[in-house]
């Protein structure tokens, strides 16, 4: 057994002055139990703990880390640039190169907006949407995640859509009624919504790959039929690609799946690590955000020069031929590993998986929403997530998250991996 003796003592301070001794709740192990390793640095696909242990590490910051930990071109490029200065409040030639990067891999972005989190982009983004359409409801998915403003703190219940019900004390229920919840992968429901409020809906927002229920596809045609339901109602359609922009593909899930959204939302990886959003899409809406046009939106430290130099150094470590290639290997060869450790112990589990995005889900049945998420064994997951962790994987805290496959990641890495997999695995079974 590891000792956590440092990260026991350093939690139980950190809960005297930060709420839950965190500043983001997943942190907190919560759904899986124990104290959280507190991190003390990183390196490639590997961290270290407070108390010396070594992890290879799945959650990479929850998405940004897609070349791994400290690389060093990006640590080389912070650098130069804080020497530089760290903000100054005035337009910089980084925010024109970043922007020039991301409207060139993703078509349908033809202005974007640079912000300091996908909260601020998916909620600029609604803000923009109601203004451009006059309307005021919006129509997000059950289990899907887009940052914590009060608007899109809903879930509503699964199955027949509902209206909002609030999520979290101290968001207004008059608020909460303008997002209307459909189950992911259901257009019928969608379509009932966009009917029942005929000329009400301003948006759709939604992942096109959700990876906040843990890792579910859209099913063949989604996409295709929330295109064209917003298009005949008149509604917006929004890409949160906070997760899948330069992640599933260079130009994002929409590149794969081959929908133009009028509006996407991204951030984590454009960040390189660093605090950054965006949203962007049709110059015609674009061009209503201040100050071109009325939509109030702004920022003390938007487009900080340190986060536009690690954002432009990830971009051009993603834009060398065969970096998708090599995830996506890596990728297949972890989720074989997976379900074969599965069949061999006979234990219930799925594997969804995308590009460098995986989920092992503890249930038998396909998981194609989050009514069918909902179904896995929580209490098994948190047997083989501490497992896992004593075998020196830091696998994502809790099933409803997904895994995140880096450019670092080894052969030899994702063999050691699959190995730990096997052992969690006999164990989660105890
Ligand atoms: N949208 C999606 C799809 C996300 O996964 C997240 C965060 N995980 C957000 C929005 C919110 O981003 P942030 O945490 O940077 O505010």
């Amino acid at each position: 057994m590891k000792s956590h003796a440092r990260s026991e003592a350093l939690f139980e301070e950190a809960r005297r002055y930060l709420p839950g001794g965190v500043d983001s709740p997943v942190r907190a192990f919560k759904a899986v139990g124990g104290t959280p390793p507190f991190i003390a640095r990183g390196k490639g696909s590997r961290i270290w703990d407070a108390d010396g242990n070594e992890y290879i590490d799945y959650v990479g910051s929850w998405g940004p880390l897609i070349a791994g930990h400290a690389h060093p071109d990006i640590v080389a490029a912070l650098k130069a640039s804080a020497e530089k200065g760290t903000s100054y409040g005035a337009p910089t030639e980084l925010e024109v190169t970043l922007a020039k990067m991301v409207t060139g891999a993703i078509p349908s972005m033809e202005m974007v907006r640079f912000v300091n989190s996908g909260t601020e982009a998916t909620m600029s983004a609604l803000r923009l949407a109601r203004a451009f359409t006059r309307r005021e409801k919006i129509i997000k998915f059950d289990g899907g995640y887009h940052g914590h403003s009060d608007g899109l703190l809903v879930k509503g219940g699964s199955g027949l859509a509902t209206l909002g019900i609030p999520d979290s004390p101290g968001v207004p229920a008059g608020y909460a009624q303008n997002t209307l919840v459909a189950p992911y992968n259901n257009l019928d429901a969608v379509s009932g919504i966009l009917h029942d409020h005929h000329g009400e809906i301003a948006a759709i927002i939604v992942e096109p790959v959700a990876a906040n229920m843990g890792l579910v596809l859209p099913q063949s045609g989604f996409l295709q039929g929330l295109r064209r339901v917003t298009a005949e109602h008149g509604a917006l359609l929004i890409f949160d690609e906070v997760i899948t922009g330069f992640r599933v593909a260079y130009g994002g899930a929409q590149e794969i799946y081959g929908v133009a959204p009028d509006l996407t939302c991204l951030g984590k990886i454009i960040g390189g690590g660093l605090p950054v959003g965006a949203y962007g899409g049709r110059r015609e809406i674009m061009e209503m955000v201040a100050p071109s046009g009325p939509v109030y939106q702004a920022g003390t430290l938007s487009g900080n020069p340190l986060a536009m130099t690690a954002g432009i150094e990830m971009l051009k470590l993603l834009k060398k031929p065969g970096v998708y290639r090599q995830l996506e290997e890596r990728t297949s060869r972890l989720v074989a590993g997976v379900k074969a450790a599965i069949a061999e112990y006979n234990v219930p589990g799925r594997v969804n998986s995308l590009a460098s995005l995986l989920t092992l889900f503890f249930t038998d049945g396909a998981v194609t929403d989050y009514e069918s998420a909902a179904k896995s064994d929580a209490k098994a997951f948190a047997r083989f997530f501490h497992a896992m962790l004593d075998g020196g994987i830091y696998w994502p805290c809790a099933q409803f998250e997904t895994a995140f496959v880096s450019l670092a990641h080894s052969p030899q890495d994702i063999e050691t991996t699959i190995a730990c997999v096997k052992a969690a695995l006999k164990q989660s079974l105890a």
